[in-house]
């Protein structure tokens, strides 16, 4: 299912890549007859002169279009209730996205030190699996039984609980994000406020991307879960993945916790970050949403 559907978008940005490569060519071969033809040169053509000249010192007029690289976006869930691998996470050496769960002994201590480092915060909104224990779940957990404004109540409740939050995504979840009702209200208090939601991918028949790009919301989801098998070689061997699908679609956005194995997950992580960093650049999940989808920030703190 997600291969499908890599490979389709996979196409698609290669396809419109290609384009604007083939598009520069075509550009830098005219600028190149016009500085050949005395007289030619026009002041608009002066700027294009300049940057084919930079392109001649460096060796690089073939390919003009090189100098935006993929993006990959880390989002490091469970923040807020002290776990294992806290630290770790906050001494990583490229921005990352933390995911602070709401209600719980750090939730507040954890974002203010996400946000004094420069890393985007969301909410981790515990939402209701389809299996698995409800003691997992953590305090304020939306629930499918819930009426519209019990919905309601529990996302502005937990976003008003984690402070420097700009979006949400969920923990467990994989009932909720199925559920076009409940997801419609999660959705819509997050536009209200100028928020976005990103879907961590827990179901594979989630409707929260369908749901996002009715609302104008960008349908921005995970790709990769960084830590499904807990060591550090597994960690590493799905960063490199995550290398691959970056190149692939020009930006990939991964998954990995804070929690009894954190430490090994942040471990991974930096080790990943040694291989990949010449080859991606590490960015907030804002800045990706930001340059994916034209999302344009109106937060309404409270
Ligand atoms: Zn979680």
């Amino acid at each position: 299912m997600q291969k499908t559907k890599g490979a389709f978008l996979m196409n698609k940005r290669y396809t419109v890549r290609y384009k604007c490569r083939k598009l520069l060519s075509y550009a830098a071969v005219a600028v190149l007859i016009t500085t050949l033809t005395p007289g030619a040169a026009s002041a608009a053509g002066t700027a294009t002169e300049l940057r084919a000249e930079g392109n001649r010192t460096t060796g690089a007029e073939e390919q003009p279009a090189e100098t935006v690289r993929s993006r990959v976006a880390i989002i490091v869930d469970d923040f807020g209730n002290g776990m294992r691998g806290t630290d770790e996470m906050f001494e990583l050496p490229v921005k990352i996205t933390a995911a602070v769960m709401p209600f719980l002994s750090t939730t507040e201590q954890d974002a203010k030190r996400a946000h004094e480092r420069g890393y985007d915060v969301l909410v981790h909104l515990p939402m209701e699996p389809r299996k698995g224990k409800p003691e997992w779940l953590g305090p304020g957990a939306v629930l499918t039984s819930m009426s519209d404004a019990e919905v309601r109540q529990r996302v502005e409740a937990a976003l008003d609980n984690v402070p420097y939050a700009i979006g949400i995504n969920n923990h467990m979840g994989s009932k909720v994000t199925g559920d076009e009702r409940v997801m419609g209200i999660v959705l819509a208090v997050c536009k209200e406020r100028g928020l976005f939601f990103v879907d961590s991918h827990t179901n594979y028949r989630s409707v929260a991307g369908k749901l996002a790009r009715e609302l104008g919301l960008p349908p921005v989801e995970n790709h990769i879960f960084l830590d499904d098998v807990h060591s550090v070689g597994h960690v590493l061997k799905q960063m490199r993945l995550v290398q691959e699908r970056a190149l692939d679609q020009d930006f990939c956005v991964t998954i990995g916790h804070v929690g009894i194995q954190g430490k090994e997950t942040a471990a991974g992580i930096r080790s990943g970050i040694a291989e990949l960093k010449d080859h991606v650049d590490f960015v907030g999940i804002s800045e990706l949403v930001k340059q994916e989808w034209k999302w344009k920030a109106q937060l309404k703190l409270p």
